[in-house]
């Protein structure tokens, strides 16, 4: 009998098909009932496949008394209640490292439409206008200081391609960290005092619930751009709105937002940012690697083996 699992997110055909060849797989996402999909099958279901943004809270994993494991399609886990899932016995996987380069691309291709007015270039273009879209000027990105908040495996391969662009590069998280070459700043507030650009790279969750917010906006201050492919919920989105619209900042530059896929008006509005649907790891050639993460842990679980890339 193919073991009962629970698909509660959007997933690539090239992870629903073996999904759905190797498992019971009930669509949770998708249902049309889904409470009436909990009381038929809730008792049975034995693995959640869900995204990085999904939500599990233990009042509704309570309804899923044979709950086994829980694979991640991402690095992210802020929205699963690890201590619970630990007190159940409920395994958690993600998918880190192999998503790692495409969003610090990400990050990148940010930096670059913030700092050189591309998005609008480009709409200007496309609405025949050469000469509003060419006089223009903008600001230089290479050779300014980047400032990541959250130097983990995507932080530092923002870092890595910053350098490339002479840029001098500091850093903020709880810990230092003495082996890499840059500044520690112990205060956000600092580092974005400092910063040109500042870079959000940690994970979302109650730990950094708004750590950017109007005080940070403020010393980050008309010369800085904001630039987040993390989580939206780090960032007080209403203070930057306020920021930018106001000039306090000079732009930003955003994959995430604190209510997907919900984007304020105001924000849509603002011509100083660069907006993106967390497409951050976005790739055939990524999104990929992580089905096989998610297919791969399951499998391992189920074998009685070690999880390949454990969370608990
Ligand atoms: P990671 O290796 O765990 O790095 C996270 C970094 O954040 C660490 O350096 C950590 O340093 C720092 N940090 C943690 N809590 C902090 C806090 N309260 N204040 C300040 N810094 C803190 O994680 P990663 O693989 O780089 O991924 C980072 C995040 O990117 C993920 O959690 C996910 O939310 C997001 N992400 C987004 C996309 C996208 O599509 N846009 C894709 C993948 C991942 P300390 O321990 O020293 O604080």
């Amino acid at each position: 009998m193919p073991i009962p699992l629970l698909l509660i997110a959007p997933v690539p055909e090239f992870l629903r098909e073996p999904l759905t060849q190797q498992y019971e797989m009930l669509d949770y996402h998708q249902a049309a009932d889904k409470e009436a999909m909990l009381r038929e099958h809730g008792a049975r279901i034995r693995a959640i496949v869900g995204v990085g943004g999904s939500v599990a809270p233990p009042a509704w994993l309570d309804q899923l008394p044979a709950v086994e494991i829980i694979s991640v399609n991402g690095v992210g886990y802020d929205g699963m209640p690890v201590d619970y899932l630990r007190g159940r016995g409920i395994r958690l996987s993600n998918t880190p490292d192999v998503l790692t380069e495409d969003v610090a691309d990400t990050a990148v291709a940010l930096v670059l439409m913030a700092s050189r007015g591309l998005i609008r270039a480009n709409r200007l273009l496309h609405a025949n206008n050469w000469n509003e879209g060419a006089s223009t000027l903008t600001t230089k990105a290479t050779g300014k200081r980047a400032g990541i908040v959250g130097l983990g495996r995507i932080g530092k391969a923002i870092a890595r391609r910053l350098a490339a662009f002479d840029m001098e590069i500091a850093y903020h998280g709880r810990h230092a960290q003495p082996e890499v070459p840059y500044a520690y700043h112990a205060s956000v507030v600092d580092l974005a005092a400092w910063a040109d650009f500042l870079i959000v790279a940690t994970p979302g969750g109650a730990g950094t619930k708004h750590l950017i917010n109007k005080e940070v906006l403020e010393a980050l201050g008309t010369k800085g751009s904001l630039i987040n492919i993390a989580r939206g919920s780090i960032v007080d989105e209403a203070a930057l709105i306020r920021a930018l619209r106001d000039g306090v900042i000079k732009g930003a530059g955003l994959d995430v937002f604190e209510n997907e896929p919900h984007v304020p008006a105001e924000l849509l509005a603002l011509d100083n940012a660069v907006l993106l649907p967390h497409i951050g790891s976005a790739t055939i050639e990524t999104r990929s690697a992580m089905a096989q993460l998610v297919l791969g842990n399951l499998a391992a679980h189920f074998a009685g083996q070690p999880l390949l890339t454990p969370v608990v």
